[in-house]
């Protein structure tokens, strides 16, 4: 038997139950991992509420990183002890889970558990948005929602290192301060400013190339108004609630813009691509170009109080449930 979070019925952080369940032996191309740390993610909260329906029950978590206690049939290239982590793997919240192999990354030595944890997924979203979605060009000027946040940070270190000029947003006047660590050169405190107006006056009235939106709802009208002619607004989430429809023809007035809501399964689902993006992102953590923060560490059984952390606004950069803590 092995502890996980389940959730049994959809609704607010408090469907998260701690219960005992047995870890399956794992399947043909499975792996049956020890998790040392599971990675919270804004996703968690869709599932856990139905706004994105899973089947019923299931352990929430798409992200992780252990050890691999036992493989499948038809495994290849991995063996019992290997240290893997992944992204969009169901069942993280658990001190046992099965993924599929295809799904497991090789955690490169140096690169402790909890690192390794805690980039995949907001890390390859942040690598996705910047190299295919907008890919930034040196001297561009992008905006950057929510960039004290787990995938925040990571996009406006990843931003600067193609050459950007990063404007970020956030609430507060600490996440203000590690929004400007991370290398963004303008910051806008947006729940006191007007966002957009402020990038049109540090864009000298042009506007900027792309913004990278995870917030949507209360930012949407913003960021399109925020974008220069035939810019791009990558609207990758929701964190403040879905946007309503769209007519198109906004987007001619706005300047010709493009409007693109991106995910990563699309982005990671050829294993050349994966191996391409959590490449870069590994050594970019290996050689200190990249800097991974740990925003908080929960209990297995403290899940709940993590997403009520994550939904209330209160964190930075990257949460982690330690199973074994
Ligand atoms: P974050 O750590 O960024 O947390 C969300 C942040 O959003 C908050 O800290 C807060 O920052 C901001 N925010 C603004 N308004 C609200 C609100 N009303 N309620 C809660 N938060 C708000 O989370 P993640 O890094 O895990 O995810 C960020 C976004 O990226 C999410 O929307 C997520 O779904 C999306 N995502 C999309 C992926 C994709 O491929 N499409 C993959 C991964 C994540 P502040 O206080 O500074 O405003």
């Amino acid at each position: 038997m092995s502890k996980a979070i389940q959730v049994s019925e959809t609704g607010g952080p408090e469907v998260l139950q701690l219960v005992e369940l047995d870890a399956p032996p794992p399947g043909p191309g499975q792996l049956l991992i020890d998790v040392a740390a599971a990675g919270v993610n804004y996703i968690d909260t869709y599932h856990r509420s139905g706004a994105y329906p899973l089947e019923l029950p299931f352990v929430p978590g798409r992200e992780g990183a252990g050890t691999v206690r036992a493989v499948g049939e038809g495994v290849d290239g991995f063996a019992p002890g290997d240290r893997v982590a992944w992204a969009d793997a169901a069942g993280g919240y658990a001190e046992a889970a099965v993924i599929p192999a295809h799904a497991a990354l090789r955690v490169p030595d140096g690169v402790d558990d909890e690192t390794a944890a805690a980039v995949p997924l907001q890390g390859l979203t942040a690598h996705y948005l910047v190299t295919s979605t907008y890919p930034i060009a040196e001297g561009d000027t992008v905006l950057v929602h929510a960039a004290a946040g787990g995938v925040g940070l990571l996009l406006v270190q990843l931003a600067k290192a193609r050459g950007a000029r990063v404007i970020g947003t956030v609430s507060t006047v600490d996440k203000e301060k590690l929004a400007r660590e991370a290398g963004a050169d303008e910051v806008i405190r947006y729940t006191e400013v007007d966002f957009a107006e402020r990038t049109r006056e540090l864009t000298g009235g042009r506007g900027v190339a792309a913004v990278y939106d995870g917030v949507g709802a209360t930012t949407f009208d913003g960021s399109l108004a925020s974008l220069r002619k035939r810019g791009t607004l990558a609207l990758f989430g929701a964190a403040s609630g879905p946007v309503p429809p769209v007519d198109p023809q906004r987007l001619n007035k706005a300047g010709s813009v493009f409007l693109t809501r991106p995910t990563l399964a699309h982005h990671i689902d050829e294993p050349a691509e994966l191996a391409w993006r959590a490449g870069e992102l590994f050594d970019a953590v290996t050689s200190g170009a990249l800097t991974v923060r740990i925003g908080g560490r929960y209990q297995l059984a403290e899940a709940r109080r993590a997403h009520e952390d994550l939904q209330g606004r209160r964190t930075t950069g990257k949460l982690l449930l330690l199973p074994r803590s």
